[in-house]
This record gives C-alpha cells, sequence and structure tokens, in this order.
C-alpha cells in the first residue's frame, strides 16, 4: 500500500510563537527589512555552495551562475525570492525554520520590550532573520531541495505564523530555495518592482552575488575596496557602510588602505557613530566580510580583528589567502594575523592623530567607544601599551574635558609619586566620598571613573610611567609628607581643648566595641578634613569600586570588613570623648556610633543620594551631642 504524503503538521517552539505574534502585530515601520533578512539568508545558501563546490567538482555545472532572483507582481500583490544554494533538507526544515538554534536569540526574545523599534532592526544578528517575513506576509511557503539530500526529495514548509507550520514532500525540484508569499493589506506599497529595488539598493547594494528583479540585475556587486581613493565618493562609502551594518546611518569614521607589499589586500572599514557594547555582551556587533581576490568568502569574519574591536564594520580583500581558506584553517592562518597586526595598527594610529588634532572629535569617539578600548586594555596584553596612550578619563580637575595617564602625570606635583582614582556612578556622587578631603585640601588631581568596568581595568594596569594607580578607597595612602605635615600642625595648633591619648584610645575601643563584627579595625585617620570618619579597605582587599563590580556578578558575594578611620579633631569626635570622660557607658555614645558607621556604609555603597545629606546630619549631630554636653553640667 502507498504510504500518505499529505502535509504534516509541526509545532513551533513556545519563543518563535511569541516572537510571530510580535511581528504580525507590530506596528514597526522598518517592515521592508524583511527582504534584507531574506537576501542575506540566500547569500549565506549561496557560499555553502560555492565554498563546498572548491572540494565538490559534480556540485556546480561551469556555467551555473550563483544568484538570487526575485518575482514581485503589482497586481497579485505578489513575491517570491528564489535562489540556488544549498537548500535544505526534510529535517533542516523542521530545525532551521521552527526552532531556536543560536545563543544569544533567547536574551534577544526577551529583552525585546520597550526599545522595540531598535531592536527589530537588528533581528538578523541574532539568527532569526527569517521570521520577520512575516511582517508583511500572513501566509509564507518555502519550497526546497538540498544538495546534501541523496534521494532529491525537495519539500514544502508552509505556515500562516500561529503557533504550526506543515512540511510536504513535493516534485523534485533544483538544488535551492525557494520563499513565495502575497503581501498583506497594510503593506501593499511594497508590492512594487520600484520599490523592491529602493530596498535592495539600501540595504543590500553590495552582496556578493547578483540580484536580479523581475529579470532585470539590481545590484552593483562592484569591489569599491579595489578601487583608488581618489575616485570613490563619500556617498559610495555611505552606501557601503549602509549594507554592512544594515543600519540607516553614516559612519563616524572611514578608513581605507590599499596595501601592495609584503601582503597585497585592500581594506575598507567604518567606525559608527555608536558602539553597540550594552545591549547583550556577548553579541559580536558586526563582522569583517572577507573576500579573497574580489570573490566573496564570509561575511562574519570574526578572526581578523579581536572582540574589543567589534564594532568596526568592514571588507577585507585579500590577495594572498587561498580561495579555499575554511573558517577552520582562517584561525590559524599566518597571512591572516598578519592583515589583523597591520589593521590594528592603522586603527589605532588614526585614533592617536585624533586625540592630537581633534580634541572635540576624539572625546566624542571616547564617549561612545572608551569602553571597548578599556576592554582591550583588559584582555589585549601584546598591546596594552599602545592602548594605555588612549586611556582617557575625567578628573576632579577636569570636569568636561577628558584627560590622558600621560597629561595626569606630566602635572602631578615634585611630591606626588601615585596615580589616584575613585570610582562611583557620577561626579556629584564621587565628591561626596570623605576619602577624597585629603586631595582636595592638598590639591591633588584624583581620577574620576563612571564606567563599570573602569573598576577592573585601572586595577589591571597597575602602574603607569613608573606610578602606581591608587584607590583612594586604600587604606595606606602614601602622603606627599611635606604638605600633609604643615596642615596637621596648624589644627594641633588652633586646637586648645585636644583630648589625650589614653582618651583616644578609649573611643577607639568604644568603637570597636559597639561595631563589633562590622568593621575589622578602627584607625585614626589623616586623610579626613571635614568628615568625622570614614570607612576604607584593605591595602590587599578589593577596592569599593571592585567590591560592587562583584557583587553584581555574584548576588552571595560577601563585603570585605573595612578599616574605620576616624578624625580625632572633628567637632562631634570631640564631643564624643568629653561625654565618654564623665559618663562611660552612656548611651548616646553607642547612638552616635551607630549612626556614624551607617552614614560610612552608605556612601561606601555609593548609593544615589543628596549630596549635601551628610554634613546635615552631621551638623545634627554636632548639635544633638553638643546640647547633650551641656546638659551634664
Ligand atoms: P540565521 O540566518 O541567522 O541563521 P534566520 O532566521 O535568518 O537565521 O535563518 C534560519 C536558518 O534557516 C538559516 O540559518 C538557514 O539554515 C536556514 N535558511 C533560511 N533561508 C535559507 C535559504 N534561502 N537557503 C538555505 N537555508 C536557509
Ligand atoms: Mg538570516
Amino acid at each position: 500500500m502507498k504510504q500518505k504524503t499529505g502535509p504534516k503538521n509541526y509545532q513551533f517552539q513556545t519563543e518563535i510563537g511569541s516572537l510571530l505574534d510580535l511581528l504580525a502585530n507590530s506596528l514597526y515601520s522598518n517592515k521592508e527589512i524583511f527582504l534584507r533578512e531574506l537576501i542575506s539568508n540566500a547569500v549565506d545558501a549561496l557560499a555553502k555552495v560555492k565554498f563546498d563546490s572548491l572540494t565538490d567538482n559534480s556540485l556546480l555545472d561551469k556555467d551555473e551562475e550563483l544568484k538570487i532572483d526575485i518575482k514581485v507582481d503589482e497586481k497579485e500583490k505578489s513575491f517570491s525570492i528564489t535562489d540556488n544554494g544549498v537548500g535544505m533538507t526534510k529535517q533542516e526544515l523542521v530545525d532551521n525554520l521552527g526552532t531556536i538554534a543560536k545563543s544569544g536569540t533567547m536574551a534577544f526574545l526577551k529583552n525585546l520590550g520597550d526599545q522595540k523599534e531598535k531592536n527589530l532592526d537588528l533581528i538578523g544578528k541574532f539568527g532569526v532573520g527569517f521570521y520577520s517575513v512575516f511582517m508583511v506576509a500572513t501566509e509564507v511557503s518555502v519550497e526546497t531541495a538540498s544538495s546534501q539530500d541523496k534521494n532529491e526529495f525537495a519539500h514544502r514548509w508552509v505556515s500562516n505564523g500561529e503557533g504550526v507550520f506543515t512540511i510536504e514532500k513535493i516534485e523534485p525540484r533544483a538544488r535551492g530555495t525557494k520563499i513565495s508569499f502575497k503581501f498583506k493589506k497594510n503593506t501593499h506599497d511594497l508590492a512594487s518592482k520600484w520599490r523592491i529595488e529602493e530596498v535592495i539598493k539600501q540595504y543590500s547594494n553590495f552582496t556578493p552575488f547578483k540580484i536580479e528583479v523581475n529579470g532585470e540585475q539590481i545590484n552593483r556587486q562592484n569591489a569599491l575596496w579595489t578601487k583608488n581613493k581618489s575616485q570613490i565618493k563619500e556617498d559610495e562609502y555611505n552606501e557601503l557602510f549602509k549594507y554592512l551594518s544594515g543600519t540607516a546611518e553614516k559612519p563616524r569614521f572611514t578608513y581605507h588602505y590599499n596595501s601592495d607589499a609584503p601582503l597585497q589586500f585592500n581594506v575598507i572599514m567604518f567606525i559608527p557613530q555608536k558602539g553597540n557594547n550594552a545591549l547583550f555582551q556577548n553579541q559580536r556587533d558586526s563582522q569583517l566580510h572577507l573576500y579573497c581576490k574580489k570573490v566573496f568568502i564570509q561575511d562574519d569574519c570574526k578572526d581578523i580583528l579581536p572582540a574589543w574591536l567589534r564594532f568596526v564594520h568592514g571588507v577585507v580583500d585579500s590577495h594572498d589567502l587561498p580561495l579555499n581558506v575554511s573558517r577552520q584553517t582562517l584561525q590559524n592562518n599566518p597571512i591572516l594575523s598578519k592583515i589583523q597586526n597591520f589593521l590594528i595598527k592603522k586603527i589605532l594610529g588614526e585614533w592617536e592623530t585624533l586625540k592630537r588634532t581633534n580634541k572635540e572629535a576624539f572625546q566624542e569617539f571616547w564617549q561612545n567607544f572608551g569602553v571597548f578600548v578599556k576592554e582591550g586594555i583588559y584582555s589585549d596584553f601584546g598591546r596594552r601599551e599602545m592602548l594605555l596612550k588612549l586611556y582617557h578619563s575625567y578628573t576632579s580637575k577636569n570636569k568636561d574635558e577628558i584627560v590622558s595617564l600621560q597629561e595626569y602625570v606630566d602635572r602631578m606635583g615634585p611630591e606626588q609619586k601615585e596615580i589616584y582614582y575613585i570610582h562611583g556612578k557620577s561626579r556629584s556622587q564621587v565628591e561626596v566620598s570623605p576619602n577624597l578631603e585629603y586631595f582636595k585640601q592638598n590639591k591633588i588631581e584624583v581620577l574620576y571613573l563612571y564606567e563599570e568596568v573602569d573598576e577592573f581595568v585601572i586595577s589591571s594596569i597597575g602602574t603607569f610611567a613608573d606610578k602606581a594607580i591608587v584607590s583612594v578607597d586604600k587604606a595606606e595612602i602614601q602622603e606627599p609628607k611635606s604638605d600633609s605635615k604643615k596642615v596637621d600642625d596648624k589644627k594641633e595648633d588652633t586646637s586648645t581643648d585636644s583630648p589625650s591619648e589614653l582618651q583616644f584610645t578609649k573611643l577607639k575601643e568604644n568603637f570597636k566595641h559597639v561595631l563589633g563584627d562590622k568593621i575589622s579595625d578602627v584607625h585614626s585617620s589623616k586623610r579626613l578634613v571635614d568628615s568625622p570618619c570614614t570607612l576604607v579597605s584593605h591595602k590587599d582587599a578589593p577596592t569599593f569600586g571592585m567590591e560592587k563590580a562583584l557583587k553584581m556578578m555574584n548576588k552571595d558575594f560577601s563585603e570585605a570588613k573595612n578599616i574605620l578611620e576616624v578624625n580625632f579633631k572633628h567637632p562631634i569626635i570631640k564631643n564624643m570623648i568629653k561625654i565618654q570622660k564623665r559618663l562611660p557607658q552612656d548611651a548616646i555614645i553607642k547612638e552616635t556610633i551607630e549612626l556614624l558607621f551607617d552614614n560610612c556604609l552608605i556612601i561606601k555603597r555609593n548609593l544615589e543620594l543628596d549630596s549635601l545629606i551628610f554634613s546635615k546630619i552631621n551638623k545634627m549631630l554636632h548639635k544633638t551631642t553638643s546640647i547633650y554636653l551641656k546638659s551634664l553640667d
């Protein structure tokens, strides 16, 4: 008996179901990006055939042209795109057009939320680009035959994007895939040859295979990067950037190099307006497109530039790489690593020049891409020296203009032996810290670091120009001797009612007794000027900023105990000593100690608070202890 071969039902993975819902109902305005996604899939399929044919002669007829054939019917409002790429077997249809394989995709779908417009634009980067077709179609058919299918079966996949799809066997057809549908009512404007051409020119003009619409070639397919720089117009560069980045923006910088010796290659690279680091940390924003002698090899070459340069878009065309280079062999290819070195050196050189010649543009660049350079400092050890020259930050002296480490070192006073930094969310927040008081008083410049990665990066640098880089929150800051002495002496002189050594020790003991486990020790402070006390970290413990970062990565991370530094010249502390002298067990001492400590903890944890609150609390505490003291008379 003959087996029944009608369409068989399959269920989409739940997440795809929700994505389809969203796509079908979104008011998203860039619906035409579906075309970019279908073309990009066709290109992948064609590139695979091309690559396989290098080792399998039977795959490609000598005069068979690899191309993409689009048909659009304005009357019928119908559309189809056909490629003679690798095609899909039945199992591949189930796997590729029904489930999510790529890591990072789930996160993408979950995060679509607020910024749908912007995020949907990136759909192709998250391995679900195909489904964007449901923005413009209610029912989609995919007919396909795989070069891998020994039985030469062909199959049709059909879905209306509502949770299920069907697959059935169809009459044998040539290798490749045809996707067809009718445009939805609200997208009829796309059902025209003119519009389709326009969209192709916008997003897919440099596609490495021929694209025909109703029989006419649309894309230019010329290798802009091999042309002479002087003959290229800015518009042409912009167009290439649009194609590579999939955005409508203009590039921030364009770098074009033609190298003849020792290696022969042509490169165009673009720095976009903004990096995309925050979106999903491990998702690579851009990849270089790799060509060998104008022949397209790969559009997602991750091996040319290191991960920290993932925001660079571009095309690399090499004459020295073998045509049959594979993804696996590429990684260890010595020619590629030479090209890599060349490119990175060039890129860093461009930024050095920018720094010297146009500070304003450099600052804007740094605001957008500094975080990537910092990642490079942290991860790309061999280039750390070069990258450190680019490192910039705000400082206590520079509110609006960033300063390089070298500039900082150049203007250090003769007494200053170290580079100091503090980490926090913003300038106003950083300046709440009592640990800055000493530096303010002595006019010592401190780097103000606001980015999460800063703490890791700066502590990984260790030293710059033979100067140790030290957090102001660290316990043992080597202070420039002469100046600090002067300040101390002056204070000592004016205080007629200095308490005795013994009384210090007694109050210290009291602090330790009341705070117990919460602190590791109590020291009398040299760094405080206006505040009664502060927390500092041990020399070998993580800095406060580092603790915060570690805590964000691991909720169970427990903070190290800190040293409490007490300013024994502060009026509150002086009052406490006097009260203690008369009533050693008095509750107000315990209460004041607790409140002072809580304040320190809040400052340490860097919560967003009105920066004045602490001086208000301290004023109040001073008043309370003074009145209390008077009442004892
Ligand atoms: P991505 O292209 O990032 O993998 P898509 O959602 O665009 O994600 O496509 C999913 C998969 O479907 C592709 O990886 C590919 O295996 C398959 N596919 C889509 N279109 C084609 C096509 N025209 N020819 C062959 N395979 C295709
Ligand atoms: Mg795709």
